[in-house]
């Protein structure tokens, strides 16, 4: 076992299926054999050449579930065959983020997949203290959600979210479902989602929620008729886009909140003055940290969220081609596992 097949991020639109070494682990550190491994909106990104911080050769890949093969420390309780997920995040350890508890904001923060080579792959490597044993009730391919799954747990417990709340999610592609569905976990009373894919507003409405198309109708009128006019107590804007953007204070109610999950790498506009007016509260999330893992594990092994409504397609690592064009055609891909 030298040689492994992974999928090569080697520059702008290039991703080669190719043998290279199977990596080793450094001291405190675990490999395992990847069982599925997920394509993330951020690899589209990396895939397209517009991630700031990548060079290639990379390996993609930082949503993936699989088995341990080999641990190289004793520190640990982990062993060949435990079936395991890894929280992909790169930490200082020495910034005052990390020393003060808050490493998923880390100054520096990287990601395996991203800052270093990650799941497109065979094998990966690992810190051990970054692993977490996946529940005996979960597949594999369930298990290589719990990333994003974390990422919606993560933005829904930032919030203010009580049961019963009116709440609107802005975008349904993977994260704005998750975050619908975790939404819906936590007791929220009513769930008005906006999204202009056809594909993926039917998705979504399966969860019971009242679906936008903001093609055909103002999302900020139907908000307030859905209110009774006094709009949502809280608005997931999940897109990260200007349209979006614009919205979000004038839907959320007087002393509501905002809560930012699709922010990318752009500045956008954003309606401060009623923010000011209107006394809410403006929250910031960025990926997830040790808690957000474990409740998203918790989560989808009691089946309290629904894989199907977001896995699309599932193929071999041959195929992540043809999974990278999927993903940019939109609305009918939602999350794709990558087989290796
Ligand atoms: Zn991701
Ligand atoms: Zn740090």
């Amino acid at each position: 076992m030298t040689k492994m097949l992974a999928a090569v991020y080697e520059g702008p639109n290039t991703v080669g299926v190719k043998e290279v070494e199977v990596p080793r682990p450094a001291p405190g550190e675990a490999l395992i054999r990847v069982a599925y491994a997920g394509i993330c909106g951020s690899d589209m990104l990396i895939y397209r050449g517009g991630h700031p911080r990548v060079k290639p050769p990379l390996i993609m890949g930082h949503e993936f579930a699989g088995t341990i093969v080999d641990v190289n420390t004793t520190g640990t309780d982990l062993k060949p065959g435990d079936q395991v997920v890894v929280e992909p995040l790169l930490s200082c350890g020495r910034c005052e983020a990390c020393r003060t508890g808050n490493y998923h904001v880390c100054q520096t923060l990287g990601l395996l997949g991203i800052d270093r080579d990650g799941g497109f792959a065979e094998y990966v490597t690992a810190a051990v203290d970054k692993i977490y044993k996946v529940p005996a009730t979960l597949s594999p391919d369930v298990a290589a959600l719990v990333e994003p799954v974390a990422v919606a747990v993560h933005a829904v417990r930032r919030s203010n979210v009580k049961v019963g709340d009116r709440v609107v999610v802005l975008g349904a592609g993977p994260i704005g479902q998750l975050v619908t569905q975790v939404l819906l976990a936590a007791g929220a009373g009513q769930v008005l989602v906006s999204e202009l894919g056809e594909g993926r507003r039917k998705r979504v409405a399966e969860l019971g929620v009242t679906t936008i198309d903001p093609a055909v109708c103002d999302p900020v009128v139907e908000v307030k008729k859905a209110t009774g006019g006094t709009g949502a107590d809280v608005v997931f804007e999940v897109v990260g886009a200007a349209p979006t953007t614009a919205q979000v204070v004038a839907m959320a109610k007087v002393r509501g909140e905002v809560v930012f999950v699709g922010i990318g790498a752009r500045p956008l506009p954003l309606d401060l003055q009623n923010v000011s007016f209107k006394e809410q509260n403006l929250v910031g999330t960025r990926v997830y940290s040790f808690r957000d893992y474990e409740i998203a594990l918790g989560l989808l092994a009691t089946g309290k969220i629904r894989p199907e409504l977001v896995v699309t397609h599932r193929l071999p690592l041959t195929e992540v081609q043809y999974g990278f064009d999927l993903m940019a055609e939109g609305d009918a891909a939602l999350k794709i596992l990558l087989k290796p």
